[in-house]
Parts: C-alpha cells; structure tokens; sequence
C-alpha cells in the first residue's frame, strides 16, 4: 500500500517540524510555502526548557546548541542596573543541554529546512494554498494558481493570520492585549552569558537574551492604545526612548540598537481556536491553532509539541481520523493553559496594581506546568 500523502501548509517552526515528524514516520510529505524560501523574521528567539525537549525528541538539538547561545542563569536588575537577584536555570528533566537556549530565528530554520530535506520532504516554495476542504477520507487543496489537488491529510500550519484556518474553522479574531513589544539584535560582549530582566517602570518591562557569544537580543514591552505599527524607519528611536531611564548593562545595550532593520515591532494578540482542531482530515497546528504573548517564551515550544503529538497520534496504527481525534484531544487543553497565563502574566503587567507576587506565582506555577509531559 502507498503511503499516505500529507500536505502541511507553511514553512515556519510548526510546518517544518510536522514534515520532519510526520515524514520520519513514513508518511509522503509534501510542504508548502507562499514565500519563495524560508523567511523568518531576523530577530532572537528565547528557547526555554519545554523548547529544548522538544528540539531534542525532534533530533535536532545538538545542532541548535552549536549555533545557538546556552544561558544557564538569569539576573533580574533594577531600573538602575543593580543586579537584584540571579537564579540558575536547572535543564529540563530528560535533556542534555543547559535551561535556556538563545538563537537566532534564522538559524533556528535553517536547521530544521536541513533536517526537512534529509527527511525527505518535498518542499514546494511560492506555493500559496488559498483553500483546504475535508473531502471523505481525504482533503483537497487550492494554490493560489487554481490547482487543486486531493491528499490523504492536510495540515495547517500558516501561522496566526491563516486564512485557510478561518474558512475552515471559522474566522478568528484576536484579542489586543493593549501591550507591545519591540525587539532589536544588538552587539554584546563575549563575557555576558547570562539572560537578564530589565526591571522598568509600571508600563515598560526589557530584557537581554544572547543568541551568539557576541550577538544578543534585547526585548522591550510596552503599553499601547493601538493596534497600529509605527513606521519602520522610527523604531530604533521609539525603542530607545522607551528605555531612556534605565542604567547599567540596558543602557549599554540600549545605546548599541542599530538601524531599522534590526528592530522590529509587534502589538501583542491572543487567542485559542475551539477544539476540535480538525475538520475531517484538516488539522491545524502552531500559531494558526494558539497564538500567545511572549512572556512564557512557550509560543515555540508549544509549535514544537504539536507537531511531535500529531506525529506520535497517526503512528499508533489505527486510523488517520483517530489519530487526530487524539491529536486534538492533548493539544487543547495544553495550549489554552499557556495561552491564558501568557495573556495573565500580559494583563498584569500593565495594570498600576499589579502584585508582583500574583505575577510570580503564576509565572512560577506556569514553568512547572510546561515541565510536565505533555
Ligand atoms: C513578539 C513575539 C515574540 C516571541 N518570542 C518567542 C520566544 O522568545 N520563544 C518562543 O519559543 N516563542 C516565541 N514566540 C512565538 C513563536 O515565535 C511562534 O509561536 C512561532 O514562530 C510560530 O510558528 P508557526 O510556524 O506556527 O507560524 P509562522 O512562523 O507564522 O509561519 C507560518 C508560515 O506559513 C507561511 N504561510 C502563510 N500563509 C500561507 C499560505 N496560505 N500558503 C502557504 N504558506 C503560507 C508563512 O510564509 C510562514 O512561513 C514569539 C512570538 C511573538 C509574537
């Protein structure tokens, strides 16, 4: 019997890492991607814990680790620069690797891109799927050119913005968290190994994460009434001026922000859509499925387990449409977990009556949750 044929809709961290998965699993793997090569934004990326474990079960970490930053501590300063407190970050049970890991986006795909064509994946670039309908005990696709096409199982994994997703599922709508946050890669000094939080006022939080011995990022959350993005070319000023109070190593870094195009800005959204997260033998996946706030830094990892619990789900033997009955099953209540003390974490940060101790709490209890099997 042929194997059955997969398309997976988008080439990020979650289409990528379903085609590895599903492909290793002897399924045929077609990817598709709208852009004519993977792009991800140039920006940093926080790899926590559950991240690493799923790198590691997709067989990729060891690589990631070369290129990427290990982070074993983070310090906590005040708005000054004084170091309040610096805790060491334990790896997570099961992995061999350090607590963190700092990379960039990137280099991040390029590795996963290598491990999709060793895996076999047929990756179709400036393929733009704008329409995925159950068909029986298959699906069919249409690209942008009007081609259609009939597979056994399609995967939606076209990031937060799917239009495949709202034709399908229902249009989403996200809710604005009034917060958003600019990201710029700086140059920093081969010594500072450490993440840091950048203790801010009420409305301003920033914080460093090295992604090379002498790259970093430098993260800043802010409070905003709009959803509008500000020009490109005004964002390193913005930025700068958002942390203009702060001394120490945020001001060193501060004063290193370079050109447009190395910040970038994005308002903060969120939201889940409702299980099941199939119709017939559509399933949706990563962002398209749950889009978070970064304060977890789980968005990554929670890409990561899908892609791991769908291919994990259609290998146990019995039929595609259990498989993702299942698939659904694990995936929801997980990510609504994650989502919702991502948006907690997010809301409290911009109220003037944030208790910093509710805020830890949830944080504390959240690193727990994710640590668990999922
Ligand atoms: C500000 C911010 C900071 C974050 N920081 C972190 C962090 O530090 N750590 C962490 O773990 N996570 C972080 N995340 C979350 C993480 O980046 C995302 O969860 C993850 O990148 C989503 O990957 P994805 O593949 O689901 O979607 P995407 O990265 O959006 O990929 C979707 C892909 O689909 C393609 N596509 C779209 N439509 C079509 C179509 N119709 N046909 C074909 N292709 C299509 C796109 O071109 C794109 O390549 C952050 C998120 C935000 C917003």
């Amino acid at each position: 019997m042929n194997a059955p044929r997969v398309l997976v809709v988008g080439g990020g961290v979650t289409g990528t890492s379903v085609a590895i998965a599903l492909s290793r699993q002897g399924l045929s793997v077609r990817l598709a991607e709208r852009e004519p090569e993977f792009r991800p934004l140039g920006s940093g990326i926080t790899l926590a814990g559950p991240a690493l474990r799923g790198l590691d079960r997709l067989g990729v970490l060891e690589r990631s680790l070369e290129v990427g930053a290990a982070i074993e501590k983070i310090a906590t300063t005040d708005i000054a620069g004084n170091v309040l407190r610096s805790i060491s970050l334990p790896p997570m049970t099961g992995v061999n690797g350090p607590g963190m890991l700092g990379m960039m986006r990137p280099a991040l795909q390029d590795i996963l891109a290598a491990e999709a064509e060793a895996a076999g994946v047929d990756i179709a670039f400036g393929t733009e799927i704008v329409a995925a309908e159950p068909d029986g005990d298959g699906a069919i696709v249409t690209t942008g050119d009007d081609v259609r096409e009939r597979f056994d199982l399609v995967v939606l994994a076209d990031g937060w913005r799917s239009r495949t997703r709202d034709v399908l599922f229902g249009r989403v709508e996200p809710a604005f968290r009034r917060q958003a946050v600019f990201r710029a890669v700086v140059p920093k000094a081969r010594d500072i190994t450490t993440g840091f939080l950048f203790h801010g006022h009420e409305h301003v939080h920033s914080g460093l994460t090295p992604t090379g011995p002498e790259t970093a990022y430098m993260f800043c959350l802010v409070a905003v009434d709009t959803k509008e993005r500000p020009p490109r070319a005004r964002l390193p000023q913005l930025m700068r001026e958002h942390l203009r109070d702060f001394g120490g190593l945020a001001a060193q870094m501060r004063d290193a922000i370079g050109g447009p195009d190395t910040v970038d800005y994005r308002p903060l959204e969120s939201f889940i859509v409702r299980a099941p997260w199939c119709r017939g033998r559509v399933a949706v996946a990563g962002d398209a499925a749950h889009l978070t706030t970064p304060h977890l830094a789980a968005g990554g990892a929670m890409c990561l387990e899908d892609a791991l619990v769908l291919a994990e789900e259609l290998g146990r033997g019995d039929t595609i449409d259990e498989g993702l009955r299942r698939y659904s099953e694990r995936r929801f209540e997980r990510s609504r977990y994650v989502v919702e003390a991502s948006v907690f974490l997010s809301d409290g940060q911009m109220r003037p009556d944030n208790d910093p101790e509710a805020h830890n709490a949830r944080y504390a209890e959240a690193v727990g949750f994710l640590a668990q099997e999922y």
